[in-house]
């Protein structure tokens, strides 16, 4: 049986991958030295597709790295000597915050619920703060913040520099990057392809703050600092041996997504979007978990399902349809679905579909549906 991956994370393959891991070993991609001039082009193209796809300026770096986890470490390494503040709404903007107290950083946090967004304007951020941390999409409990939001506060706060974690929600989130200072995400999520890479975008003002921290005598960590992988991108290289098929994969992606049309690909976001979320509201069994409508999240769409998470997992799974159980404390009431570029809308209603009969007919309808 075809499975079909509706998990936010690893998460349903894009459909051109398997040609282009096959021509991939035809090109003895596998082989070949990072050091090479078909790596450079390898590097190049991908970052130039990164480029165009997601709208980053020119004067931007596009660093690679291995995970959105070592991304938000080398954020904090580079750019904060001491204080970090971070808006925190779930289990990843948690994590990022744990990440900067295990680097020793002064972080505060602003918390709230799960599964609620911020009031940004009653928040006043401490004057010594070197970087605003966001989650723009919380994977772990589908809130997504508003763009605009978080150019609202780099506004009232023009000198603090402002990272964003849009591991759950790139391609489809529309980041103005010249109005951040990091962006970073990693690969296996909206952008359909194995994990073990993950894109920084650093800007100049962040690069130049961690060329002062290094200044100053300060440790930015060592292979992946900034200022290493700016030193070693000038030559379209990596300071280590990357990743080179992750790359070369990505960059053959960005480009097919290219190709789509990445307004295209936000609109059917949102279209398939719409059909789960006025499912959830029109049914009396499962519910979306995130009550404000502004902040819910066209990416990852959370449901309560009234504690039957693992039945329902489970009967899914009989038909090839994989979705994510709730994070942590929700594991047993929720279900998480991935609406990444990778799934059609086809399967978005046959998912929908599966799910009125499950809340309909309860188990057993569901086990008697013909595959
Ligand atoms: C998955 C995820 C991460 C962690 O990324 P890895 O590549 O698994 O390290 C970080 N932030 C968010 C919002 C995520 O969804």
């Amino acid at each position: 049986m075809t499975k079909i991956f509706f998990t936010p994370g690893p998460s349903q393959i894009f459909p051109s991958v398997a040609t282009h891991l096959k021509n991939a070993l035809k090109k003895n991609i596998f082989s070949i030295s990072h050091r090479s001039k078909k790596f450079h082009e390898i590097f190049s193209q991908t970052s130039y597709s990164l480029r165009k796809l997601l709208n980053v300026p020119n004067n931007y770096s596009i660093f690679f790295l291995s995970s959105g986890t070592e991304s938000m470490e080398r954020v904090l390494e580079n750019c904060v000597r001491k204080y970090s503040f971070h808006f925190v709404n779930g289990a990843f903007s948690e994590r990022f915050f744990k990440t900067a107290c295990q680097l020793k950083k002064k972080a505060i946090k602003k918390e709230v619920d799960w599964g609620e967004g911020f009031d940004f304007k009653s928040v006043a951020i401490p004057r010594n703060t070197e970087m605003i941390c966001f989650t723009q999409n919380e994977t772990s409990t589908g809130v997504a913040l508003r763009v605009e939001d978080i150019y609202q506060v780099k506004k009232t706060y023009p000198q603090k520099l402002i990272a964003v974690d849009t591991v759950s929600s790139s391609p489809y989130a529309n980041i103005d990057y010249s109005k951040i200072d990091c962006g970073f995400f990693s690969v296996q999520k909206g952008f359909g392809l194995p994990a073990g890479l993950a894109v920084m975008v650093v800007s100049p003002r962040a690069l130049a703050k961690a060329s002062r921290l290094d200044k100053g005598n300060f440790s930015l960590g060592s292979y992946h600092s900034f200022l290493e992988l700016q030193k070693y991108a000038e030559k379209n290289e990596t300071p280590e041996t990357p990743n080179v098929l992750a790359i070369y994969l990505l960059g053959k992606v960005a480009h097919d997504m290219m190709k789509v049309g990445i307004d295209k690909i936000r609109k059917d976001t949102e279209a398939k979007a719409k059909l789960l979320y006025d499912f959830l509201a029109n049914n009396k069994k499962f519910k979306p978990f995130v009550t404000d409508v502004s902040v819910r999240s066209q990416t990852v769409i959370v449901a309560d399902i009234a504690g039957v998470s693992e039945k329902v997992i489970k009967l899914l799974g009989k038909q090839g349809v994989i979705v994510g159980a709730g994070y942590g404390k929700y594991k047993e009431s929720q279900i998480r679905i991935a609406n990444f570029p990778s799934i059609s809308k086809r399967e978005t209603k046959r998912l929908i579909k599966l799910l009125k009969r499950c809340a309909r007919g309860g188990s057993r309808t569901l086990m008697r549906l013909p595959s």
